[in-house]
This record gives C-alpha cells, structure tokens and sequence, in this order.
C-alpha cells in the first residue's frame, strides 16, 4: 500500500528556493521508488514572510506545519531585513516555530565524507571515517531557567543572571531521543555533562544512567564536557552518538561539524514529541552573497530531507538510497564551488539536482 504523508515545505529566503526546488525533485524521485506520496503544502516564513504579511511567522504557517507529518526548511533572512525590531526579524519566526512545534532535541550529524576529507582543517587520519551526531537538548537549560536577567544589587553593582536548570521529565524526553537515535546507528551513547560540578548535571547523569537499562542493546559511556571538546579534536572516531544539555550542545555540535569543513553538506532535524512534525533544515543560513546565481550547493537540504525520511517518517531504507546517492554524486566528481577542488567538475546548484537524479535512477 502507497504510504501519504503531509509534508509543508518553508523554501524561505536567499538561496532557500533553489535548493528547495533540488529536493522536492529528489523526494518526488523517492517517492515513486518506493511506492510513498507526498502531499507538498509550501508556506511563508522568514523575510518572505514578513514582505507578504509584514510578520516572520504568519499563524497559517504555523497551523500549516502542525497539521503536517514533517515540516522541510530552507533557510531565512537576509540584508534587507537586517534593521528591522527583533520581533519582525526572520530568526523570530525561526524561533516561533520550534517553539510552536515544542521541538526539544535538535539532532546535528558530523559525518566525514571520503570524498571531501580534504576539506577538514584537521588530519586526513584523524578524521577520515568520522560519523558523529549530536543530540543537543534544544528548549530548556541555562537558555530558558529562570530566574534570568541584569539585577542591580544593594551596593548599586549590576549582575548578570541566568539559571542553568533540567526536570526530571525534561532530561528524560531528551535522553530517550538520544538512546533512540544511538539505536539507529552503531549503538553507542556518550552522555555529555559537568557532574564534577554542577547539581543539574549530577541529575541528568543520574536520569541518563537510569534510562539505561531500558536500552540494553545501546552501550552508555558519560564524559564531562571539558574532556567532550578535547575528544572531539583529538580522536573523534570514537564517538557514534552524543547526547547533551543546550547550551554544551550549543558549543560541541558546532565543533563536531567543523570537523567536516564543508557547511553546504550538513543537514539538521529538530524533533518534538513521538508523532508531531518535526523540523528537517540544513546547518546553513540563506547565503544572500550568491542567491539567485544558481551557486548554491543543495546537498545539505537533500540530506535533510533523509534525515525527515530516516527520523520523522520511519522511512530508513528510502533515506539511505538518497544517501548513497550523494556519495555517487561525489564520486563521479560532480563538486558546487564551496567544495570545489582540483581536478573535479564545477556545476550550479540545479545541474547538481540534475546528476543527483541520474545518480538515483541508476541505483
Ligand atoms: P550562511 O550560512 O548563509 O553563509 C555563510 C557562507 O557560506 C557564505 O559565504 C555562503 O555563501 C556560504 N554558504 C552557505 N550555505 C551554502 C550552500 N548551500 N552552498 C554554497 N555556499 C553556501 O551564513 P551568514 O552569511 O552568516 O548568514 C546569512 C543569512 O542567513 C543571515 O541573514 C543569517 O541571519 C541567516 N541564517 C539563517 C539560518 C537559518 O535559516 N537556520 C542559519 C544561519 C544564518
């Protein structure tokens, strides 16, 4: 039986269209594979927004991704909106939505692919085979304890607040997404925290310790975060899943995909709740310096519409064939200018679509 799904597609600003264009082609392709439909809804959000409806979040849009199995972004914001109040800002609407869709776990892939090894700052042997993701908690800890603020104190001096707080069911929901996503990898979760010094952290590693048995199959390891970032440069192969709190999260997923050196490769997802729409986006922003100049690489949208296959629709075999795909693509030489290198063959953004299809019709 074909299986349907509701998916709403936020294109947004700068480079956001074309490389939406690539993908909706890619999961059209997909879809006939693999006897699935998808219902595309495309709606506003960001600077597109606000020139439409004067807000970054229309509350269509919103209604739009909560009636929808999984929600596809671009990317948002650009010069001209640059100046504008922060609540007409196009982050806003950014925000908006994961706060709207309650997206708590934000998941980062570092994936070193061996055709672009070279372009990691860091030695071919130290990260040649690296596969990391990042579980961040994404909508609690120190971002959002309370209290938070600048008070003044009785001598007149000003100081700076914030409160760096987990419940038990906020690191629960957290460290379960993370057991859930080690099992779908290599089945080994490293908890990421400060318990040497911080109460919240002594919790959390309590809770994830618990959670554990639970999950026998997945192996559990804990490191303070301090040994996190030092790992990570150091040997970053033995890593397979990382889950941590926001703000460790905030600072170790962008180390991870620094790793890869290739920002127009990597995809993101925000997921929610078990059943609501989560959030499948690239790492990158709306690259205003080549929009419209057919420059951009799509790959990292690709690859996040795998991840909505993979993590939002339970579609894993559909999410490797595009996977492997790009590996093809990579293979034959087929490099957007951010990737270029010597001896490869330079296309745009839709003739990279082009071979994309090629490459999945022949596999
Ligand atoms: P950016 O990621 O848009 O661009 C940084 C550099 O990387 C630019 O030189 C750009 O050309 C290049 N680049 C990015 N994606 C690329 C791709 N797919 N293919 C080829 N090259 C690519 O970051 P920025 O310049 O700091 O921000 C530009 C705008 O994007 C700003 O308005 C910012 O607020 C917004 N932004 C949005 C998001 C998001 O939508 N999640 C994230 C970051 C930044």
């Amino acid at each position: 039986m074909t299986q349907q799904y509701r998916i709403t597609l936020l294109p947004g600003d700068g480079i956001g269209p074309e490389i939406m264009a690539v993908t909706v082609e890619v999961l059209n392709a997909i879809a006939a594979k693999f006897a699935l439909k998808f219902d595309f809804t495309e709606a506003l959000i960001g600077g597109a927004a606000i020139d439409a409806t004067e807000t970054p979040l229309p509350d269509e849009t919103l209604a739009q991704c909560k009636a929808s199995d999984a929600v596809l972004l671009a990317a948002i914001g650009g010069y001209k909106w640059d100046n504008l109040p922060r609540h007409q800002r196009p982050e806003t609407g950014l925000l908006g939505l994961r706060a709207g869709l309650n997206l708590f776990a934000n998941l980062r892939p570092a994936t070193i692919l061996p055709q672009l090894v070279d372009a990691s700052t860091l030695k071919r042997e130290v990260v040649e085979g690296v596969d990391i993701m990042v579980v961040r908690e994404l909508t609690g800890g120190v971002y959002f304890g309370q209290p938070k603020g600048i008070f003044a104190t009785e001598t007149g001096e000003k100081r700076g607040v914030n409160s760096m707080a987990y419940s038990e069911g906020e690191i629960d929901r957290i460290a379960r997404v993370g057991f859930e996503t080690a099992k779908k990898r290599q089945g080994r979760l490293c908890s990421v925290d400060k318990a040497n010094v911080l109460d919240v952290s002594q919790l959390w590693r309590d809770r994830v310790t618990e959670m554990a048995q639970q999950y026998p199959d997945v192996e559990l390891s804990h490191l303070y975060v301090d040994n996190a970032a030092m790992q990570l440069v150091r040997a970053p192969k033995q890593f397979d899943t990382i889950v941590t709190g926001n703000l460790f999260g905030d600072i170790l997923s962008d180390a991870a995909a620094m790793l890869t050196g290739s920002i127009g490769m990597l995809p993101s997802a925000s997921l929610g709740d078990p059943g609501q729409p989560g959030v499948f986006e690239p790492v990158h922003g709306s690259a205003p310096d080549i929009a419209g100049e057919d420059k951009a690489n799509p790959l990292a949208q690709v690859l996040s519409a795998a991840m909505m296959l993979r993590y939002g629709l339970d579609q894993p075999e559909a999410a490797s064939h595009i996977e492997q795909a790009v590996l093809g693509v990579l293979d034959q030489g087929y490099r957007t200018g951010d990737i270029m290198s010597e001896g490869m063959k330079q296309v745009g953004c839709s003739e990279m679509g082009a071979v994309l299809l090629k490459t999945m019709d022949n596999g």
